[in-house]
């Protein structure tokens, strides 16, 4: 099946016992055992079934099917957050004393995991220029266990050479790490360029309705864990919290994502609820028509601040002045997502930072907070909110100047967009 299809059916066939055609919400902590033995084995994995909803649960396995499904893994690990599925797919290779490689180009949240939490634990963070590939290929060292990026970055709107990303890293015997959040497998399949592991925050675009906080991983099941056993100790050696299970040998292709389940998610907990992933599998039917409408009308917004006398610069990657232009036919199928940022010009009494906080506070229809791919115009300021804690060099490293106002333009009548951010501007 195409992705349109795969999105409405994969993982799921009328449940056996009752015959919903809907994916049931399993509302269920715990799944009794038939007997001691059955217990026995399945806490062996000797035998497939469920035993503990912060493990795995029926909903929830609908999803990972169908998203790993989607993006062309072999499976997938929903979280309770964008955030946590980050954290894990880290904590799954790395440990106190190693390092990853990470375009600086990245969502607030991601930055702050990696430039404050992580150090503290002893994995460091190196940042790099998403279009530094020599910085990339100097910066890894015997420590490095893994590349990051975003494909589209959040907010910067920058697209990401992931083939050349995947090259350097596959060099070194270490895998890339793709947060496809902003772009979707509608716009792109990372796996397809050569990514070995994808991110995603449900939050966005795959729930695209702003009700439910998710996140999910998903395994390639392409990289060789094997070829460089010394880099990957935790998935090649035994695991004594698990009766001394090597992972790669028990699980084959599989065992990074049943490493993420059994020792990061078993072990810290950030399960998604249920009800959630039933939220987001009905957000996930209609990706495909949002993503056709959030794009054209992106697109259109971006054209139409362009020729806006008040604005000084639009960042958009369908635009023909976009230094991303070219990447986006080749990478994300010529569309650039919903994500528009641009600044507004100052004069002598108002600075281009100020001129962007009156935008926001004009807006009628757009709604002011910071979140993105919902379904509703949204509008944020990052200097003042998401990415408010970090400093001036930062700021710029992270792809946000102060002026910069991220649209996250949703499924609205053009007409009416156009009209509430042309009322702002005059404001
Ligand atoms: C929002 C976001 C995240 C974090 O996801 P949460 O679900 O909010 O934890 C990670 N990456 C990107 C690109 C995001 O936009």
């Amino acid at each position: 099946m195409k992705l349109e299809s795969l999105a409405l059916h994969h993982g799921y066939s009328s449940e056996q016992t009752t015959k919903a055609a809907a994916v049931p919400i399993y509302q269920t902590t715990s799944y009794t055992f038939d007997n001691t033995q059955h217990g026995a084995d399945l806490f062996d994995l000797k035998v497939p079934g469920n035993i503990y909803t912060r493990i795995m649960n029926p909903t929830t396995d609908v999803l990972e099917q169908r998203l790993a499904e989607m993006e062309g893994g072999i499976a997938g690990l929903a979280v309770a957050s964008g955030m946590s599925a980050i954290t894990y797919a880290i904590q799954c290779i790395c440990q106190a004393g190693d390092n990853i490689i990470s375009t600086s180009q990245l969502y607030g949240g991601t930055y702050n995991l990696f430039v404050h939490t992580f150090p503290r634990q002893g994995i460091n963070v190196k940042m790099v220029s998403a279009n530094d590939f020599d910085a990339f290929e100097a910066s890894i060292d015997d420590k490095t266990k893994a590349v990051f990026c975003e494909s589209i970055g959040n907010p910067a709107g920058n697209i990401v050479d992931i083939n050349k990303l995947s090259e350097i890293a596959h060099k070194q015997g270490i895998p890339l790490i793709v947060d496809n959040t902003v772009a979707t497998p509608f716009l792109c399949k990372p796996i397809d360029f050569g990514a070995d592991i994808i991110i995603h925050s449900l939050t966005k675009y795959i729930g695209g309705h702003g009700t439910s906080i998710g996140g999910i991983i998903i395994d390639s099941g392409k990289f060789d864990w094997i070829a460089n056993k010394e880099k990957f100790p935790m998935l090649n050696e035994p695991d004594p919290s698990y009766h001394d299970v090597v992972y790669t040998e028990a699980l084959g292709e599989a065992a990074y994502i049943g490493r993420c389940r059994v020792v990061p998610l078993r072990n810290t907990g950030a399960a998604i609820s249920p009800m959630n992933s039933f939220q987001i599998l009905i957000g996930l039917e209609t990706l495909g028509l949002r993503m056709e409408r959030h794009c054209e009308n992106a697109e259109k917004l971006a054209e139409f601040l362009q020729n806006h006398k008040k604005v000084a610069w639009v960042n958009y990657a369908t635009l023909k002045n976009s230094p991303y232009h070219e990447r986006c036919q080749k990478i994300t199928r010529g569309k650039a997502s919903g994500i528009v940022s641009f600044g507004i010009k100052g004069n002598d009494q108002v600075s281009g930072k100020e001129a962007g906080g009156k935008f926001i506070d004009a807006l009628q229809m757009i709604l002011r907070l910071v979140n993105i791919g919902d379904a509703k115009s949204l509008a944020c300021h990052p200097a003042s909110t998401t990415h408010r804690q970090l400093n001036e060099k930062e700021l710029i490293s992270a792809g946000v100047s102060a002026d910069l106002i991220r649209i996250s333009v949703g499924i609205e009548n053009i007409d009416d967009i156009i009209s509430d951010v042309e009322q702002a501007l005059e404001a």
